[in-house]
This record gives C-alpha cells, sequence and structure tokens, in this order.
C-alpha cells in the first residue's frame, strides 16, 4: 500500500508543568507565536532543523517558559541551562549542559551539529558557543520577575517534518529549580529528552528529568513508533511507567511525529502548553491542558 506523505507539520511543547492560571494567556500567546514563526520556515520549504531552531529560539526569548530567558535557579542561585538538537537524516546530534551565558541554547546545539562530539558541557561548552560567535549574554538577563514560580516542570521542545520528508527534534531548559549545580536533566540527552530518525519519526519530551532518563523514554517512544503505534499512544504507554520508576510526582509530556505523518502528544502532568502547526492550517492550534485536547 502506498501512503502518499502528507507535507510539513510541526509540534511544539511548552513544559510539562502546572500553569497557574494568571499565567495561561502568556503561555497560549507564546506557544502561538513560536509555532506560527516555525511555521512559516517550513512553508517556506526550509528544513525541520530550521524550523525547530527557530520556534525553540521564540520560546527562549520569552520569560514565561523555563529556557533560555526565564531560566529557572538552581540551588546557587545561577542559571544553567540545557539544549538539544537532533537531525533525523543522519541522526546526528548536537546538545550542550550546564552552560551559561548564552542567550540561545539552542543555537549552540544547532552548530556542534556537524561536529563528532554530540554534547558539550559547561566551560567547554561555553567556549564552543564564543569561537563561533554565537550570542552571549550576562546572567542577569536570562533572569526574569516575569518567570513563572519556576517549581514546575517548563522545558521547551519541538518536532518537525519538512516538505522533503526530513525530521528534527529539539529541546531547551533552565532545569528544575534548585537542583544541585552541575545536575543534568534528560534534556539534553538523546534517547531521554528527544530522538529523531527519518526513517521512524521524532519526539520531544518534557518532566522529571530523572526518571524520564532512567527509563529512556524518547527511546522507548521511537522503538513504538517503528511497530506502527500511532503517536498519542506510543507517548501515553511510555509515561505512564514514569511513577513506577520515579514515584508518584514522577510526570510528564511529550510530542511526536511519526515518519508517516502522524502527529501526537499526551502527558501526566496537570497542564501541557501545546502548539501544533501543519501545511494547509492558517495559524496553529495550542492546547493546554487535556481537557482542551482534541487531536492525538
Ligand atoms: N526535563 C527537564 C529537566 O529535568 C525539566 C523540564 O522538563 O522542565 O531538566
Amino acid at each position: 500500500m502506498t501512503e502518499t506523505r502528507p507535507g510539513w507539520a510541526l509540534i511544539i511543547h511548552g513544559g510539562a508543568k502546572e500553569i497557574e492560571p494568571g499565567d495561561e494567556q502568556a503561555n497560549r500567546d507564546g506557544i502561538r507565536e513560536a509555532a506560527a514563526a516555525g511555521g512559516r520556515v517550513l512553508a517556506d520549504g526550509r528544513s525541520a532543523l530550521d524550523a525547530v531552531e527557530c520556534a525553540i529560539r521564540v520560546l527562549e526569548t520569552l520569560p514565561v517558559f523555563n529556557a533560555g530567558t526565564g531560566s529557572a535557579l538552581n540551588a546557587a542561585g545561577g542559571i544553567e541551562m540545557c539544549a538539544g538538537l537532533m537531525d533525523g537524516r543522519h541522526r546526528s546530534v548536537g546538545a550542550v549542559t550546564v552552560i551559561q551565558d548564552v542567550r540561545h541554547p539552542i543555537s549552540v546545539a544547532r552548530r556542534l551539529l556537524p561536529e563528532k562530539e554530540i554534547l558539550l558541557a559547561g566551560e567547554g561548552a561555553l567556549l564552543f558557543a564564543r569561537e563561533h560567535n554565537l550570542e552571549l549574554t550576562l546572567e542577569e538577563s536570562l533572569r526574569s520577575d516575569a518567570a513563572p514560580a519556576q517549581q514546575e516542570h517548563d522545558t521547551v521542545g519541538a518536532v518537525a517534518l519538512d516538505s522533503h520528508g526530513h525530521i528534527a527534534a529539539g529541546t531547551s531548559t533552565g532545569g528544575l529549580t534548585g537542583s544541585r549545580v552541575g545536575r543534568v536533566g534528560d534534556s539534553p540527552q538523546p534517547g531521554s529528552g528527544l530522538y529523531a530518525d527519518d526513517r521512524t519519526g521524532g519526539v520531544s519530551l518534557s518532566g522529571d528529568g530523572e526518571t524520564i532518563a532512567r527509563i529512556a523514554s524518547a527511546s522507548q517512544i521511537i522503538a513504538r513508533l517503528r511497530l506502527g503505534e500511532e503517536p498519542g499512544g506510543a507517548i501515553e504507554a511510555v509515561l505512564s511507567e514514569l511513577p513506577e520508576v520515579g514515584g508518584e510526582d514522577a510526570d510528564g509530556g511529550a510530542i511526536a511525529i511519526g515518519a508517516d505523518g502522524r502527529i501526537g502528544w499526551n502527558h501526566n502532568s496537570p497542564h501541557f502548553a501545546v502548539g501544533l502547526i501543519s501545511e494547509g492550517m492558517n495559524e496553529p492550534g495550542v492546547w493546554l491542558a487535556k481537557s482542551e485536547d482534541t487531536q492525538r
């Protein structure tokens, strides 16, 4: 049977978390802005990688999301960020962790993609950003009074399928509030917080990073897609393992696109801000919670 490949599609998330009523509009607006920006990239015939980077850069700019500007503070009151990007064409990975003083961690990850190394940490990641003239900033400017209460998960992420049939996935986060200095969660780790493979699909997660990593969540979701499961169901099955491994507070959310163009998401956190745009849509759909989820 021949399936016609659908056109391009982009799905993004603003973190598995609880959204305070006062933050709902900012979440909705930010997700809509980022999805629309990434959607324009795909509509122009550009790559899934470009769209994922573009959407995440918008989210990193907005203080309501815990990534880039507005990142959570660690136990020492500092900001250490992580980001990861994966190119499904050849399964290449660029990721940074415990990076400080850069405005767009996702763009540092993007620049690392063609290199042999897949993950740079701390000083080395900052040195790499400097060497490649990526935008540096002072920690003060990444702090924001407008940042959310900062106790909850809030990583941002995106998955895109471009009109050439290529898939990319990305994540960016300020990590968890009050975490140990040097702590690394799932977000920059391929197979945990993200994965992309043109043959199968792409996925990006948010939530309890240690637990997500312990069950290799992204690779498990990809394995289920490979068996033909639809993305929403594959995600639901994997997320259901989180409490068993990490305790009842271990929650998360994920977005995915299959190589066949099927799109899905799911979460077991109170909220999960999601934006979706695909070929033929004039503007993105935006959902903040399960009660609003109409498509999986
Ligand atoms: N997964 C991220 C981490 O553990 C947190 C989040 O999703 O907000 O660093």
